[in-house]
């Protein structure tokens, strides 16, 4: 029977022979020779932190296979270290697979699940002379391995007689022994070419309760031992892992060739993510938390799939992202700024628009009547006519960025300035007649005259402006604060010439808490970003209260007056910071 994973309809992915790579290629000639029936992997997840952005890549090949080729993906806990591993992760991992699009279905596992047939395919080796217990330490056995160079020297412990070795063996599970006292070992070749194969380590004792199994073992399977017999219980077909294990895959054949296994798993191996001006690596990002770097797990600006969606990343911009990185298998490091070009496409089709000052300066329009308002229809996403529009409050007090007026601005500046007429975004043309300044020369406050003929933002006349601006209603505003974030680090090879905290960017996060929101923004949810006009892509935070929101910028918008300034090298707008 073929069970087919859900998984999402992106309209750019294709299905069957749409994308091309070469594990595709691998499994298309398998399904075409008759070798498989139907195509199985899994997503083998280590608990021991949440999922990045690497881990999409994984995820959304394996799921993606199982998916084109009608077969199944099965998410599979790598669950051997109860030593890093905790519920918290178990919870976040299934949350952060379902929020990217994919569903395993029934095919829930835990390689904890099968401790007890991985035990006993350990007596299997002993019996037949393929392990042993070895008594030495951890150091002497590091000794005693070799190098690239040397070959290893066998254990004095190697030639143990079967029943001696099953005897401490079960001696090791029953807890007779302390930690780091005896580990079992496959007994292989101690002159490999191939360290991985000179008598790897498969059990070793630790008193530590796991999660799942909680003090029913105190000797645990390592990670070579546990893996390729999870996926033959599992009838794994392609197990695909990234680069590093490329040397492990001859232990990962042998062992299954020298065990009464269920099936004939084989393993691929693919390139792994690496992103310019942040870090991938679980012990990293876990030293980022526990230090107090950024604020958790789902700091928007860590590269988890929790922080980025915290940050308003939608899945669909990640996945574009994978399909557009593809699978190869040499290492390569991708632009940070293609994600962020994934993700200002994505946004600029969904995203509702709406209006917010992050950088407020009171506008008095003088002919406006005191104590009244109206209210002005506007867009909400001019990409998508669906989304119908919405009702703006506008009134005689009102918010303008700070960076829109110049006292004295240069001849490419075409917002307000004294005497200048700009257009107010779905609401009337207004001119400035005056800026008010504070005692230490500051300014305050403009005083303008708006035109009543102008309403909707055009002039009956014909006449022109060349700006465009965006405001919001002084009474009507939210106030909020707005967190914008840049890069967490300040190369784009975090630690690549010492310690990668001596990267972090000391201002990944600025803090603006006096912005003003226009009233609609009231409604905004967590799960979907907006576009401020003008300043880009933001979603409410869930530390948001009812009377104050807290906005996260997903990403900035492209800035033309910065492209501007660079190729023309005009005078500095000072206000665009
Ligand atoms: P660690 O950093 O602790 O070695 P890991 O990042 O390999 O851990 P796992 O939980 O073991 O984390 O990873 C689960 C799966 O995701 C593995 O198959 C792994 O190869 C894959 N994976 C991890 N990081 C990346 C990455 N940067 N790009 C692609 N795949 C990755
Ligand atoms: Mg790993």
């Amino acid at each position: 029977m073929n069970e087919s994973n859900t998984a999402p309809d992106d309209g750019n992915e294709q299905n069957g022979d749409g994308q091309r790579d070469f594990i595709r290629d691998i499994i298309r000639a398998d399904l075409a020779a008759g070798r498989i029936e139907t195509v199985v992997t899994r997503f083998p997840p280590e608990p021991n932190g949440y999922l990045h952005i690497g881990h999409a890549k994984s995820i959304c090949l394996n799921f993606g296979v199982a998916q084109e080729f009608g077969g199944r993906c099965h998410l599979r806990f790598d669950d051997t270290n109860p030593v890093k591993e905790e519920r918290e992760f178990i919870d976040s991992i299934q949350e952060d697979v379902r929020w990217l699009g994919f569903d395993w279905g029934q095919h829930l596992y835990f390689a904890s699940d099968y401790f007890e047939q991985l035990y006993e395919w350990a007596e299997h080796l002993i019996r037949t002379g393929k392990a042993y217990v070895d008594d030495l330490s951890a150091e002497e056995i590091r000794a005693y391995r070799g190098t690239l160079t040397e070959p290893g020297r066998n254990s004095p412990y190697r030639d143990r007689p079967v029943a001696e070795n099953l005897d401490l063996f079960r001696r090791m599970r029953a807890g007779e022994f302390p930690d780091g006292a005896r580990v079992l070992r496959a007994r292989i070749d101690m002159a490999a070419g191939n360290m991985n194969l000179r008598d790897p380590v498969l059990y070793r004792i630790l008193h530590v309760a796991h999660p799942r199994t909680g003090d029913a073992w105190c000797i645990y399977p390592t990670y070579d031992f546990a893996h390729g017999q999870s996926d033959a219980i599992e009838g794994v077909t392609h197990s695909l892992c990234t680069l590093e294990f490329e040397d492990h895959r001859p232990l990962y054949d042998w062992l299954i060739e020298n065990l009464p296994v269920p099936s004939r798993p084989r393993q691929y191996e693919f390139a792994r993510l690496n992103l310019t001006h942040t870090v991938l690596s679980k012990r990293r990002l876990t030293q980022l938390v526990r230090d107090g770097h950024v604020r958790g797990w789902d700091d928007p600006r860590m590269p988890t799939l929790a922080g980025l969606r915290r940050r308003g990343v939608p899945p669909t911009a990640i996945r574009d992202f994978i399909r557009r990185v593809g699978i190869s298998k040499s290492d390569n490091t991708v632009e940070i700024a293609l994600l962020e070009h994934c993700i200002r496409e994505q946004l600029n089709r969904t995203a509702e628009r709406r209006m917010a000052v992050l950088h407020p300066l009171k506008v008095v329009i003088e002919n406006y009547p005191e104590g009244e308002s109206e209210t002005l229809e506007a867009i909400n996403n001019p990409e998508d006519p669906a989304a119908g529009t919405r009702a703006v409050p506008f009134g005689r007090e009102l918010y303008i960025e700070r960076s829109d007026f110049m006292e004295d601005p240069p001849r490419k500046f075409f917002r307000l300035a004294p005497g200048r007429e700009v257009r107010l975004r779905y609401a009337y043309f207004i001119t400035c007649r005056k800026a008010i300044k504070d005692a230490r020369g500051e300014i305050v406050e403009l005083r303008c005259t708006y035109d009543p003929a102008t309403r909707g933002g055009n002039a009956p006349d014909g006449r022109k402006v060349k700006g465009t601006i965006h405001w919001v209603s002084a009474s009507h505003a939210l106030d909020a604060e707005v967190r914008l974030y840049d890069h967490l680090f300040n190369r784009p090879d975090p630690g690549a010439e010492g310690d990668f905290l001596a990267d972090l960017n000391p201002d990944s996060l600025t803090v603006l808490d006096n912005c003003k929101l226009e009233p609609a923004l009231a409604e905004a949810t967590c799960e979907a970003a907006v576009q401020f006009e003008r300043t880009g892509y933001f979603i409410r935070d869930p530390e948001s209260t009812s009377d104050r929101p807290i906005f996260n910028r997903t990403v900035a918008l492209r800035d033309t007056w910065a492209k501007l300034q660079a190729r023309g090298g005009e005078q500095k707008d000072r206000s665009t910071r």
